[in-house]
């Protein structure tokens, strides 16, 4: 697999610009910030909380607008049809119950048809729907889909991996519990042998 991916990551930088940044707000994000902080109790005349509104209203918006990147897709002009598979992209994301983060890493594959994609896009594409508020399922599954809108692969599979500040911290209270949660079409869900070495590469 190691020629492939070099040349794929040669080829990684001739696309179209594909912009997924929300409209951001950060002026009323600030002064949002400022009446909940207050609400909440906090003092906001104490020393090194004055700027505290708007560093936490940047740090939302951060956390919730993926960088634009390029979208880059190739013909699969060699005919590769093996799995190939990003493993441990690592990923923060924000449980949209309590806006607090969830941080793991991913493992997405799949087994090319007619299009390949430059592999450091699927870091980027796991980004672009961890930026967001989210459950764990639904990233998951829109990693998916949006992978077999786009290649058309014979298989795609996803599986994330991940700890929930809002299960570790409060609430239950259970630091260091990792939720994995998977999705699989094509190949990878139907064909036993593709599907036993994605699984049996991806976890355990
Ligand atoms: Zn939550």
């Amino acid at each position: 697999m190691t020629p492939t991916m070099t040349a794929l990551e040669l080829l990684d930088d001739i696309d179209d610009p594909f912009d997924p940044r929300p409209s951001v707000d950060i002026a009323a994000a600030t002064a949002a910030a400022r009446d909940l902080l207050a609400a909440l109790g906090a003092d906001l005349d104490a020393p090194g909380v004055a700027e505290t509104p708007a560093r936490l209203a940047a740090a939302y918006s951060e956390l919730l607008t993926p960088r634009p990147f390029k979208l880059t897709t190739f013909p699969n002009d060699e005919g590769y049809d093996e799995l190939v598979l990003a493993r441990g992209i690592p990923f923060s994301s924000l449980c949209e119950h309590h806006v607090l983060p969830f941080v793991g890493v991913a493992h997405v594959g799949y087994i090319p048809g007619d299009r390949i994609l430059g592999l450091s896009k699927l870091a980027r594409i796991v980004e672009l729907f961890a930026r967001r508020l989210q459950v764990q399922e639904r990233m998951t599954v829109q990693i998916a889909d949006w992978l077999e809108e786009q290649l058309q692969p014979k298989g795609v599979g996803v599986v994330l991996e991940a700890e929930h500040l809002c299960m570790s911290i409060r609430g239950v209270r259970l630091p260091g519990s990792r939720t994995t949660t998977s999705a699989v079409h094509g190949l990878l869900r139907d064909d036993g042998r593709s599907r036993q070495e994605f699984f049996a590469l991806t976890t355990g």
